[in-house]
């Protein structure tokens, strides 16, 4: 049977250690930083959604103009998007994806199915058809070397090369800090989505240690090495949320665990998709920092995303939206509301 290295056990400091080093050295902590904020991940979406222009993007992340150009010129120096002239006036330019930013399409279509089971978001279509065999899309994570589903229980991993190396990249490239997930500029915030798990750092991090197995405070605590108010803070938002529950292990004084819930597990297939995309595409000039192994097959874990009824490799341009796009009654298309949005149920 697979290795469940990964979970349910208790982790010696060294694990802990480990793990420190992995959440800030692997692969899905350096796609974090070329995409690691909840504008970016807005602007993709949308871009797979076929919006290009910037008062489009603009209405629909509700991002004020400074931060939608920032963002947008980031994301033109990351090599995601690329600008295109349109119309007549030459002045005139959209925003499309480049290969590396197409490449990401899997990663989009994770954060689109977790919104559609758990989130409720407006604006995100209800149904998406495979036009490849014609069924509504039911998209899984699948291992390339045995085409198994990946199973979080299946994966083991240890650092690689780019681990050791962590110091020397941070000294030159400064992390860029995501604003306060409190502040909306101008966006509705009264719900959480996947964008505010992985769009904030510190949010990124403590999911990504509950995902390698450390569930108490102190655990937590010495893995991320952040501020206790902060930890507190995220640990508040998460369980708000219904990401992660609360278990009692202690009564004397009262401790507790923080384990993921069914909706946090639910960011796995995201997580793995990130993982995939930064090994790809973001090369740590060292080498791997994480090395994840799919056990049934003992290959280095290697991923694509395949439709659930015809297996294949799933591609943007097979992919159709049907369905009207859900939106809160009496906002126009475009708007995005500061009203509470009613969470779907
Ligand atoms: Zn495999
Ligand atoms: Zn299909």
């Amino acid at each position: 049977m697979a290795s469940k290295k990964v979970v349910r056990r208790t982790p010696r400091p060294a694990d802990i250690e480990t793990i420190r080093t992995l959440l800030r050295a692997g692969e899905v902590a350096r796609a974090l930083q070329s995409v690691g904020d909840r504008w970016s991940f807005l602007l993709m979406r949308d871009a797979f959604l076929g919006v290009r222009r910037f008062e489009d993007l603009r209405r629909r992340t509700g991002a004020s103009r400074g931060t939608l150009t920032a963002r947008l010129n980031s994301l033109v120096e990351q090599g995601l998007f690329y600008r295109s002239p349109y119309g007549n006036a030459p002045s005139r330019l959209e925003y499309r994806l480049t290969e590396k930013g197409l490449a990401f399409y899997p990663v989009a279509l994770c954060m689109w199915m977790w919104e559609n089971r758990w989130g409720g978001e407006f604006g995100l279509p209800p149904r998406l058809v495979h036009t490849r065999c014609g069924n509504t899309l039911n998209p899984r994570i699948a291992c390339v070397h045995c085409d198994a589903s990946i199973d979080r229980r299946d994966l083991s991993y240890r650092p690689g090369p780019g681990a050791t190396h962590y110091g020397d990249q941070q000294s030159t490239t400064r992390r860029r800090e995501s604003p306060a997930i409190s502040r909306g500029d101008g966006i509705d915030t009264t719900m959480f989505h996947c964008v505010d798990t992985v769009g904030d750092r510190w949010t990124a991090l403590l999911v990504g240690a509950l995902f390698f197995g450390l569930n108490r405070y102190d655990d937590i605590n010495a893995s991320l090495g952040i501020a206790t108010n902060i930890l507190a803070d995220r640990l508040r938002r998460l369980l708000a949320a219904g990401v992660i529950e609360q278990h009692l292990y202690q009564e004397h004084p009262p401790r507790y665990e923080y384990r993921l819930t069914k909706k946090g597990w639910g960011l796995f297939p995201f997580t793995v998709a990130m993982h995939e995309w930064g090994t790809q595409w973001i090369p740590a000039p060292h080498g791997p920092g994480l090395k994840l192994r799919h056990t049934p097959c003992n290959h280095r874990l290697h991923t694509k995303l395949v439709c659930g009824s015809c297996n294949q490799v799933i591609e943007a341009r097979e992919v159709e939206i049907r369905g009207a796009t859900r939106w809160p009654a009496g906002q126009r298309r475009g708007g995005q509301g500061k009203k509470p949005l009613v969470r779907r149920t």
